[in-house]
Formats: C-alpha cells, structure tokens, sequence
C-alpha cells in the first residue's frame, strides 16, 4: 500500500517526505511521491493530507471512559438544576429503583442533595464531577450505602454535611467510595467500550492510568492473549497490588509498564494540594504523600516498572520533585522513571527542576479549567499550564493525553488548546504539539527501541500511522488496514 501525502515522520534523517510504501504490517519505504511512485507501480494508492506516526492518548481510563459514555453526560453542566433536571428526565425512562449514573459537571460551589431527591426520590443517583474526585448521590442512594450522619470521614476523603451532621449527598476523594463500592462494578463490556472508542477515533495506542477494578488488569492480560485488543495498550497498575505484577510484554497488544500514584487531588473540586491556600481556606488534599513514599517508590523502580505520579496542585509538583532528587541520590533511576502526570500548576521555583522529566500533559485540561482559574485569580492562573516554557527545557519529555473521561478523548481538540492556549500563555508549535501526541509518547514507553520501532516513520517501522485532513484525524492504519475515524 502506497499512501501520499505530507508525511511527518519525525525521523531524524529526513523529518517531511511524499509518500510512504507499507508492507506485511511494516513501513517498507519512505520518499519522495513521484520516485515511490515509480519503484511500486501495483501497489494500492491512497493519498492523505498529512500523514504521521500513531496517535497515542497518554493519558487515559479507558474502563471508566467506557462506563461513562454509558452513563448521562452531563459534560459543560455549572448549574445544579440543571443536572437534577437531567436526572428527573433519566428517572422516567428507568425502572424504580435501578441506579443512575452520569458525570461531567463542574460546579462552583457544593450543592445539596435535596435537588436529587426531589428529581428522583426512587432511584439512587451517584454523579461524578468533571475531575472525578467528588460526587454527589441522592438520599436512596446514601441510603443503599448505609452513609448517614453518623458515618466518618474516611481517610484521604470528606462527607460534606449539613448543620444537623446529615450528609449533603457531596463527597470528596476516597469519601466518594463510600458509596462508588455499592455501585454496580465495572465490567469487562465497559472497557472493551472505552478501548473501541479510541481506536474509532483514530489512536493506535494508550497509556491506561490505574484503572480500578484491580481485575482490570486480568482482563486486558485475557484481551491481549486472544490478540483482541484494538490499539495497542500501555497499562499501570493500582498501587495497592502492584507487588504481584511485573513488568511485561504481550506481543504488541498490551505492555504492563508502570504503578500509579496519586499525589493530590484536582483543582475544580478543590483538592489540588497548592502552596498557596484556595480563597474559602485550606490548601487541598495530599493523597499519597510523596513524603511518605520513598521506600515504596524506591521498591517499584527497583521491580522495573515506571512510577507514574499524578501531582496537579504546586505543592503536589514540589513534594514530588523532592521525591525524585531523595530517590536519585540514592542512585535509583527517578529522572528516566518517575513520570508527572498532569503538571498543571507549576511555581517558578521548581519550573526548572523539571528539565529531563517525563510530563504527561492534557492540554484541554486549560480550556475547561479557565472558569475554576478564574475564580482562584491571579497567583494560580499565573503558575498553570506552562507548556512552552517546559518545552524549552532541557532534555524534557512531553506527553499528551485527554485523561478521559475527564476530557473527551479528542486530539483535535487537544492539538488547538496546545497550540493557542486557553489562558492566553504562549503555546507550543504545531510541530512540537503533534509530537507529544504521536513521537514522545512512544519513545517514554521505550517501543522507539523495538525491532519494528514506533513513534517514528522510517523502513521497518511499525506501521501503526494516524491519517490527517485539516488537522483532524480522519482514519488510522493497523494491522496493514485503513480505518476511517468514525
Ligand atoms: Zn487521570
């Protein structure tokens, strides 16, 4: 197969050529279109705007995107009315008493859950913020929980509460597994959901960030065995088990390469641990204290994996850091191996710290996050998002991702906010912003090393490319075959 275009290769030698000759899975040739052309006169011609290597999301939960696109989609909703509106509309349609799901809002203040009630006194409803790190159920679904006033706060988490100690139905953190553990669990059907849904969309891989149940992980090793998984999946594990796990390979369906962690929490519920406090008091939430995990880090690098670290608020980033320099002094390969993900508020004292770190950004994180930036004013939207002048230093590494279901997984989307910054800040180059999603992505993986290399377009290549037309992508090629972004 013959496909021409603009062919971004991202290959040292040669990054732009015309066309590119595919064979048996592989890229065979690339150069220029009239001399490829002449050397392949029976092969199948294609011809594509842009053609570049692979979309990887690098950050993504592929169970809990495929639960959500189940659920009510209550994405760009500030108002609470509105979302019990969305729920008295869905208690309709459901038998009494089965549960309804929905996530997606971004509210500006807590609400109560007398709106729920009232929109759907016979069904328990759990909804999940935008960020996934609060959520507000209903009476009967506090009820099925057997959360009530004399319920406590469980570590890590908080039940919001009314003047009379009763619950609020809004629960922030691990507080919100108080009633996540009585939902209906996740099932394989979900993550098969999630997973097709970004290869519809034209990746050919993911980065799949401590998907919880931890039997997710049997799954996708079943998945990856029968060869059906339909991009190609870089998996973390939950910390709680990764200790029965090592690092491995399944062909090129599944590689099990990292443990997450999670430093804080995230701005819009307000639990991003910041140095400087939120305008209502307090400085967030510290989740898994990079101060406290020094021998646990230290055992995960020791087994081979790569720690991933979530780490939003500033204080978050600069415990973490002071992480990484604890564990380097001890010779322990943190720079290569411990990954930020998120990176969202960084001071100007540990920006340069950052030079030679891996950071997994979501560059539509900016644009939904300039309500709740707003509110916090200057301090915060001066520390956030700085992804050009990470950019510029040295040796760093910069992956992007949707952290859907937080953000729709959708790289057009991401490219623009990359390139013209929500914020006004400066944004990257086209170039360097397509790298993140398709070249960086696969080298912080290691897979730029294997035999038929990724991130990359040159002969023996992988071909395992993403097809472009007017900056969307518009169809993916694997396993040898053209399929349209649908
Ligand atoms: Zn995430």
């Amino acid at each position: 197969m013959l496909i021409v275009g603009e062919i971004w290769t991202f290959d040292g030698d040669g990054p732009r050529a015309g066309a590119v000759y595919l064979e048996g899975g592989r890229v065979a040739d690339v150069g220029e279109a009239e001399a490829l052309r002449a050397r392949y006169p029976g092969a199948r011609r294609l011809s594509f705007e842009r053609v570049t290597p692979g979309l990887h999301d690098a950050h993504v939960h592929p169970l809990y995107w495929g639960e959500a696109l189940a659920a009510l989609d209550l994405r760009d909703e500030r108002d609470p009315r509105r979302v019990a509106a969305a729920v008295r509309a869905e208690a309709a349609r459901r038998p009494r008493g089965s549960w309804i799901r929905g996530g997606g809002y971004a509210f500006d203040a807590y609400p109560d859950r007398a709106l729920l009630d009232e929109a759907a006194p016979d069904h328990p409803v759990f909804l999940e913020s935008r960020d996934l790190h609060s959520a507000w159920a209903n009476a009967a679904a506090l009820a099925a929980a057997g959360v009530d006033a004399r319920t406590p706060d469980p570590p890590g988490g908080r039940v919001l509460r009314r003047a009379d100690g009763e619950p609020t139905g809004f629960m922030l953190e691990h507080a919100t597994w108080l009633v996540r553990r009585v939902l209906p669990p996740p099932t394989v059907d979900d993550l098969r959901r999630g997973l097709d849904d970004l290869a519809r969309r034209g990746y050919v891989a993911a980065h799949a960030m401590g998907d919880l149940p931890p039997e997710a992980t049997e799954w996708v090793r079943r998945m990856a065995a029968d060869g059906a998984l339909p991009l190609r999946l870089a998996w973390t594990l939950p910390k709680r088990v990764w200790r029965s796990w090592r690092p491995e390979k399944i062909g090129e369906q599944l590689h099990v390469f990292g443990v997450k962690f999670f430093a804080d929490g995230a701005l819009t519920s307000r639990t991003a641990w910041m140095k400087i406090p939120y305008p209502e008091g307090g400085h967030g939430m510290p989740l898994d204290d990079p101060r406290a995990h020094d021998e646990e880090v230290a055992a995960v690098l020791d087994a081979g994996f790569v720690a991933a670290w979530h780490a939003i608020g500033t204080r978050a980033v600069h415990e973490l850091l002071n992480l990484a320099d604890r564990l380097e002094a001890r010779g322990l390969p943190a720079r290569a191996r411990l990954r930020i993900e998120h990176a969202q508020h960084v001071d100007d004292a540990d920006l340069p710290r950052l030079a030679g770190r891996t950071l997994s950004l979501q560059p539509r994180h900016a644009h939904d996050d300039r309500a709740a930036l707003g509110a916090l004013g200057g301090e915060p939207r001066r520390t956030a998002y700085r992804w050009a002048e990470f950019a510029r230093l040295p040796g760093v590494r910069l992956l992007f991702g949707s952290d859907a279901p937080v953000a729709v997984p959708d790289a057009a989307a991401g490219l623009q906010a990359a390139t013209r910054h929500p914020l006004g800040r400066a944004g990257l180059t086209g170039e360097a912003a397509l790298a993140a999603y398709v070249h960086t992505s696969a080298v912080a993986l290691g897979w730029h090393e294997e035999p038929a290399f990724w991130g990359r377009i040159a002969p023996g290549a992988r071909a395992a490319l993403t097809l472009w037309e007017h900056g969307e992508p518009v169809a993916r090629v694997w396993n040898g075959v053209v399929e349209p972004v649908q």
